[in-house]
């Protein structure tokens, strides 16, 4: 299917012919504007819009301006896939970091909640949601206190390093998931181990250890 696409005009006539190469292969082909004559509707339209404003190139700071009015707009589908090809073989990002300032502005502006992109359509997992609760994080602050804030099993102590443990599992106890009896805390390593061997054992593929599970 051949479709009209808007290319931005390559500054180079190499760029131009890859430019036109892709849209070749992808059967896409950029409009033509020659001999398309505008209303005087539109001529007046375009006239009183551009009147008085500050045509490009534009100064640093008005691309700035326009860049922050822009942040955190939401686009469709269809128009991101047209940028996506307008923008071809544009090398404009390749390499070019962030400044700090502009990582956090962009995070602020990102659209939130059902307007984010990664919006599933409000379905946290209810776990996801007990283990955000403030209930959940005295419990666990509790267990690590209770055990000195060091891996019950290999004794590390190590900050920013240990887990809160469910000694019988969270998915498969739910009745014990605040019970400080079912909780130990444990380091990243053995934590990672023990999750493992849960999943083994509550699935009937290995036995229970007793040193584990009484
Ligand atoms: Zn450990």
């Amino acid at each position: 299917m051949v479709e009209d696409i808007y290319m931005h005009k390559s500054k180079t006539k190499e760029g131009r012919e890859k430019m036109r190469a892709i849209a070749l292969k992808l059967g896409l082909r950029p409009p033509s504007r020659k001999g398309i004559k505008l209303s005087a509707i539109v001529i007046e339209k375009l006239k009183k819009y551009w009147s008085g404003r500050p045509r490009g190139p534009y100064s640093e700071e008005r691309k700035r301006k326009i860049s922050l009015a822009h942040l955190g707009k939401h686009r469709s589908e269809e128009h991101r896939r047209k940028i996506g090809l307008a923008l071809l073989g544009n090398k404009y990002s390749l390499g070019r970091k962030m400044s700090d300032e502009e990582r956090k502005m962009r995070s602020l502006a990102a659209p939130r909640g059902e307007k984010s992109y990664s919006w599933k359509g409000g379905i946290t997992p209810i776990n996801a949601k007990i283990r955000a609760s403030l209930k959940y994080r005295l419990w666990r602050e509790e267990i690590f206190k209770r055990d000195n804030y060091t891996c019950v099993w290999c004794k590390d102590n190590k900050g920013g390093n240990l887990n809160a443990d469910h000694i019988k599992p969270f998915s498969w106890f739910p009745k014990l998931r605040f019970s400080f009896d079912n909780g130990q805390t444990l380091c990243e390593t053995c934590h990672d181990w023990k999750t493992k061997m849960d999943l083994k054992v509550f699935r009937g593929k290995a036995v229970p250890l007793n040193i584990i599970y009484a």
